[in-house]
């Protein structure tokens, strides 16, 4: 084992090979994650109505859904797919995006997932290297890519992922790995503070709710990895995107669809990660 960690360690090639195809097999994973979370969340509130409303009644559930089980199924056909038919990319192309069943089309989001959590995790080993760094970068990156498409699909911010990226975030700054133990608790705080307030303001004039609280617990954690000094990139670099976005989708839809915040957080965050220091030293001319 030590040998192999050796090896990575000086054999740059290698270590993209080897954290690329990592980046492969886990935004595989991750797209399990992002189809079936908000379906176990879904699940575990109707049981707590169940109980709530009809509490003689206990709620049976025979097919409860988690993470591993059930197998991998076609949602069209319900046929189990095998762990052939589930390679990153590699399956997806040789089927021709069809299901291997019933031909019915099988989205090119899955495999674009995946390729975007390999060149993802490529950039953290460009950036970091062999280092702890680049490990935690990549946990960072995985954990930002869930929380995007979730919220996406669904305008949810699951707690049980921006909290774990909070707590990853102060536990390795506590080992001054990107920014001080200090600076990275008072990230968490201003970088929730300052949403919160925005909400506030935002809803005492128009009297709606442009954000939900899962929009201040991500830019909390965003605070916790990398300080509050990045703090107003992020926020300037999400409402840029957030802004085009937008406004391409209005034109494209014509309708005023509710409007995920989340996801130009999660990017403007991945950027500032990635790159914010060289940003703010171009920005501060020096
Ligand atoms: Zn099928």
């Amino acid at each position: 084992m030590s040998d192999l960690i050796l090896f990575l360690t000086t054999t740059p090639i290698a270590l993209y090979i080897v954290i690329g195809l990592l980046g492969l097999c886990v935004g595989s994973f991750l797209n399990v994650v992002i189809y079936r979370t908000p379906k176990m969340m879904q699940q575990d509130w109707q049981q707590e109505c169940q109980l709530l409303l009809h509490p003689e009644q206990p709620f049976i559930d025979h097919q409860k859904l988690s993470l591993s089980q059930p197998a991998s199924a076609c949602p069209k056909c319900k046929n189990s797919i095998r762990w052939y038919q589930n390679i990153p990319v590699i399956s997806w192309l040789l089927l021709t995006g069809k299901c291997a069943h019933c031909k019915n089309p099988i989205s090119i989001r899955y495999p674009l997932i995946e390729l975007l959590t390999c060149l993802c995790s490529i950039l953290m080993v460009y950036k970091f290297g062999a280092t702890w760094q680049m490990l935690a970068g990549l946990v960072f990156s995985w954990i930002l890519i869930t929380l995007t498409f979730i919220d996406f699909d669904t305008q949810l911010l699951p707690d049980r992922f921006t909290f774990t990226l909070l707590g990853i975030g102060l536990a390795v700054n506590s080992f001054y790995l990107f920014t001080t133990p200090t600076l990275a608790i008072w990230g968490s705080l201003i970088g929730f503070l300052c949403l919160w307030v925005v909400y506030i303001i935002f809803k005492l004039i128009t009297g709606k709710e442009g954000m939900g609280y899962g929009d201040f617990k991500l830019l909390a954690a965003l605070g916790a990895w990398l300080g509050p000094m990045l703090l107003p990139l992020i926020i300037l670099l999400s409402s840029l995107v957030g802004a085009i976005v937008g406004i391409i989708l209005l034109k494209v839809r014509k309708e005023n669809q509710a409007f995920a915040f989340g996801p130009y957080l999660a990017i403007a965050g991945w950027i500032a990660f990635l790159c914010g220091d060289a940003i703010m030293k171009v920005y501060l001319g020096n």
